[in-house]
């Protein structure tokens, strides 16, 4: 399904705005859904991808869970009607006050991500003379081929709990009397669209979880992350991630342990598609070497270009001229506010709008103020 953009509406709105074609979400989750129950795998929505209220609201219907990465993650679920036995909370840097919000809503997991984390959580529950459930996060040492910057899984990662470490976890495990581990949990990185990666990451959580069975542990649950990649060059073609054959491959390649629960936490290929950075062309500017569109819009809209060098699909919405090349620019006092270099786009002209596509994950949260801007409105295609 593509997205349509109403223009007529649009052109009565100030820019820079998120637009989100709630259809395109809708049938996404629908499609999550479906393929997730073939395999009764349990699908967590990463809400740090897009934490809208609406948006939430819309995916809780679906009965998917939360993966939260924040103290206010976890209150934002919850307020905004996940059941807290379907909230997972991951993170390197738990504060007390946050763990204190996860242990006060008995939430589903906390995945620890290092040990003196796993001594503080006990310690905490101990206080409350209750038993925190707790995954531990592994860090695998998978290469997600993606971006460096969304890269997790790898031992010079921050993130998790290397191999080397697993004897003393276990050991420290048995002797904890106020956290008990249910999961192992495994999230190696984002956009990620080499599938081939997840069957190189099943055959580590194999091998993982028998290493642990051959220690004791008996895990009801096991947690392999997100990361899935959507296609940034073609939206209009590839609308909907390839649910399919990312489950299929899982399927074929993890043990699961009889009575055993796959958990996912999928983020932007459930929303990204779905959310696009309305932008208008304030001027046009033709230099020796290239032309430049300026636009209203600026990396504290969407700082993902700038931040990962990440490839957003720009159209000209509103121009019907032939096609032109152009490195579209923000206003913002950076080089690197720059959305794209030497793009074919249909001729742009001052008024024109740009819609930049697949921006519905990572976008508007990570918006900030800087130039003391104003933060990006947003709008959603059932209510225009
Ligand atoms: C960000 C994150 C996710 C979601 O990643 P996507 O690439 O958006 O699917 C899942 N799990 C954890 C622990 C994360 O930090």
């Amino acid at each position: 399904m593509k997205t349509k953009f109403p223009l007529e509406k649009f052109k009565q709105l100030s820019t820079p705005f998120y637009y989100y074609d709630v259809d395109l979400l809708k049938e996404t989750a629908q499609a999550l859904k479906n393929e997730a129950d073939k395999y009764g795998y349990i699908i967590h929505y990463a809400l740090k991808a897009n934490p809208n209220k609406k948006i939430l609201d819309i995916l809780k219907e679906y009965g998917f869970g939360a993966d939260c990465v924040s103290g206010n993650e976890v209150q934002r679920a919850i307020d905004c009607g996940f059941s807290p036995d379907h909230i997972a909370f991951a993170g390197v840097g738990k504060t007390d006050e946050e763990i204190e919000t996860g242990l006060d809503h008995k939430i589903f997991t906390f995945n620890c991500e290092s040990i003196p984390e796993i001594e503080n959580i006990n310690e905490l529950a101990k206080k409350r003379d209750v038993v925190a459930d707790i995954a531990i996060r592994i860090n695998p040492n998978v290469d997600a081929h993606t971006h460096h910057y969304i890269t997790t899984g790898l031992e010079e990662n921050k993130f998790g709990i290397s191999r080397w470490q697993f004897q003393e976890v276990a050991d420290l495990l048995k002797s904890l009397k106020h956290v008990r581990l249910i999961s192992l949990h495994f999230h190696v990185g984002s956009q990620i669209t080499d599938l081939n990666v997840f069957e190189a990451l099943c055959d580590k959580v194999n091998e993982i979880q028998d290493w642990f069975k051959s220690q004791g542990f008996v895990f009801k649950h096991v947690n392999l992350g997100g990361g899935l990649g959507i296609d940034y060059t073609a939206p209009n073609e590839h609308p909907i991630a390839n649910f399919i054959d990312y489950f299929a491959i899982i399927n074929k390649n993890l043990k699961v342990e009889k009575g055993q629960k796959v958990h996912f936490e999928i983020g932007r290929a459930i929303v990204g598609q779905g959310g696009n950075l309305i932008t208008k062309v304030l001027y046009v500017k033709h230099g020796q070497k290239k032309s430049f569109a300026i636009v209203d819009a600026g990396m504290t809209d969407l700082i993902r270009p700038a931040l990962y060098q990440a490839v957003h699909k720009i159209e000209n919405i509103t121009s019907t001229g032939a096609e032109k090349v152009y490195d579209v620019v923000g206003p913002i006092c950076e080089s690197s506010d720059c959305f794209a270099q030497g793009i074919a786009m249909a001729e742009a002209n001052r008024g024109d709008l740009l819609a930049m596509r697949s921006a519905g994950a990572y976008g508007e949260i990570m918006a900030s103020q800087y130039n003391l801007r104003k933060l990006p409105e947003h709008y959603y295609s059932d209510e225009l």
